[in-house]
């Protein structure tokens, strides 16, 4: 098999919820973001680990993502969803028992009408100009709202990962401005945002990210690692060159590495040149542009000939990845492909 292996820590997974978890007050509930297939690593077997954690609040992007974590988890579990209720969702919102955030007045009206007496939640727009109702129509509705029982209310955050940011404060005054008096349970915070303390932490959080090993949450366990099998090896005269446009040259004698990953594999061309491979605890070099199925490697400093190499794991993070390619560990993980073997590991409890 040729193809990169993929290994996903449940327990990693499981420990980070707990210690974003305990990073709280008790009588604040953590519940897990799972939305985009668990950030790329498998709602059904992430959404069963961070179940058997504790976590007994989903929240993904869509109904159908609830729909697919419904399946996995069975009844029980409160699953919401972030984008809403949208026209078509209505059956599924329904029959599988999700909470959309209804986030207009025209959800609103659409929830009430085709659902009377179904939860649903409200998302308040608090400055990110992205989901929600902005604070006009909210005092239009407000009261009607809450007379019906939101589940929970919520912002989010646009700047969380910049405890500094002026941005923080301001949108934390419009949430206490917009739920003031009011006793349905709140939520502003996600993973960025439990870090920021306990004033953000109302009485729900939202982490996505820290669970599955990112930044902001540096004291996070890893959770991916992957290997890239070698496919072939070669040696390379000074002045002979690698890959497309031949944007490596061989300065010395050289042996290089195929192995097989690209960025149909999620793995950005950006890293073309800059990033490097692992061969144990040595790194190697990627050479030339990162290929649609093939990176190349030099390893002329190693002396085995090694059957795969480490790409992301205890040497190289999502976000040391991100770093060199541009982007974000969010990118990263939610990038990772489906051509993958993938293995969920479990047992490696520290
Ligand atoms: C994605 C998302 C989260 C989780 O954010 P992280 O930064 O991954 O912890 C929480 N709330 C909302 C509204 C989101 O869109």
């Amino acid at each position: 098999m040729s193809t990169g292996r993929l290994t996903i820590d449940l327990d990693a997974v499981a420990a980070n919820w707990r210690t974003l978890d305990a990073k709280t007050a008790s009588d604040v509930q953590t519940a897990a973001v799972v939305k985009a297939d668990a950030y790329g690593l498998g709602v059904a077997k992430v959404g069963r680990a961070l179940a058997a954690a504790g976590a007994r609040r989903f929240f993904v992007a869509v109904a159908e993502e609830g729909a697919a974590l419904r399946q996995a988890l069975g009844p029980g579990p409160e699953i919401s969803i972030f984008s809403g209720h949208m026209s078509g969702d209505t059956d599924m919102v329904h029959d599988l028992g999700l909470v959309p955030m209804l986030n207009s007045v025209e959800q609103m009206t659409r929830h009430f009408e085709a659902l009377p007496g179904h939860p649903f939640g409200i998302q308040l727009d608090t400055g990110m100009n992205r989901l929600g109702m902005e604070p006009g129509e909210w005092s239009a509705l407000r009261e009607l709202c809450v007379a019906q029982g939101p589940r929970l209310i919520m912002s989010h955050l646009a700047c969380a990962d910049e405890p500094d940011h002026a941005m923080n404060q301001q949108q934390l005054s419009t949430f206490l401005e917009m739920t003031a008096e009011i006793e349905a349970p709140r939520s502003l915070s996600a993973t960025g945002g439990i870090l920021l303390g306990s004033q953000y932490h109302f009485d729900l959080t939202r982490p996505g990210i820290g669970l599955y090993g990112g930044l902001p949450y540096e004291e996070a366990r890893p959770v991916v690692e992957l290997n890239l099998p070698v496919v072939q090896t070669r040696s390379l005269a000074v002045g002979e060159t690698v890959g497309y446009a031949n944007s490596w040259v061989a300065e010395r004698p050289s042996r290089i590495a195929t192995v097989s990953g690209g960025y149909a594999d999620g793995l950005s061309r950006q890293a073309s040149n800059k990033a490097v491979m692992f061969y144990e605890d040595t790194p190697c070099p990627i050479v030339g542009r990162i290929s649609m199925d093939l990176i190349c490697v030099d390893i002329t400093h190693i002396r085995e000939t090694p059957k795969s190499l480490e790409i992301l794991g205890k040497h190289q993070n999502i976000d040391d990845l991100a770093n060199i390619s541009k982007t974000i560990g969010y990118e990263v993980l939610t990038q990772l492909g489906t051509r993958y073997a993938r293995y969920y590991a479990r047992g490696r409890e520290e």
